[in-house]
């Protein structure tokens, strides 16, 4: 499948950025049989995982060409540093801008209650650190009875910070029918557990 497969926004939103073709494991995930599928991808940071796992929650945030006007997350995801979500809410906000896509960014030593507020008006991708989505989701300022797809990036990463709790707890909170995209550049055994008790008939991609 090449970009101009995409739905129209964004093909056009790739394009507007200059990307032409698929990194290797873009077209992975854009693979047929990757769709609508649980994944469990080797990644590593420069490798276009960022677009990749945006482009394949495509199928459950379009509703049409527009992304669906909900008002709870329909994309949730996950981040071990402050940094890393930031740059992800950034790259998905070009992607998903067009296409009407609104994205809050819930990352500790951030102002909390500027937070909520940005939750309150509505988003349907929501990229966070696990504390600070957990703190989001106990006071009932976060609800993610509606999430579609849940992305789990540099899942290694967390659970060396000692996010696993929190990983849990959020996840718990999901709906069962969700997407989980687990991305990950280790597979050691601890990632191994969290995908078998978080997935369901993973699709495994390393490129
Ligand atoms: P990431 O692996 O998500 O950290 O992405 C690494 C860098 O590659 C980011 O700056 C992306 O914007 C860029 N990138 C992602 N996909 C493509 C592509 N298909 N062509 C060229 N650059 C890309």
């Amino acid at each position: 499948m090449s970009f101009s497969d995409l739905p129209p926004l964004l093909a056009e939103a790739l394009s507007e950025r200059g990307y032409r073709e698929p990194t290797p494991v873009q077209a992975a995930v854009l693979d047929e049989g990757a769709h609508g599928r649980d994944l469990i991808v080797s990644a590593q940071t420069g490798s276009g995982k960022t677009v990749a796992f945006g482009l394949s929650a495509a199928g459950e945030l379009l509703e049409g060409d527009r992304v669906a006007p909900s008002r709870e997350p329909l994309l949730l995801v996950i981040a071990p540093t402050r940094e890393l979500a930031l740059q992800v809410s950034r790259e998905l906000t070009w992607l998903y801008g067009k296409a009407g896509g609104r994205i809050a960014t819930c990352v500790g030593g951030m102002d909390a209650s500027k937070e909520r507020r940005t939750l309150s008006y509505g988003a349907q991708i929501v990229v966070g650190t696990p504390g600070r989505l957990r703190d989001h989701l106990e006071r009932g300022a976060l609800d993610l009875s509606a999430l579609r797809v849940a992305v789990l990036d540099e899942a290694d990463e967390m659970l060396d910070m000692g996010f696993r709790e929190d990983l849990e707890e959020i996840l718990d909170a999901s709906p069962a029918e969700r997407r989980t995209l687990l991305f990950s550049a280790t597979m050691p055994k601890p990632i191994v557990a969290l995908a078998k008790r978080y997935q369901r008939d993973a699709l495994r991609i390393s490129t």
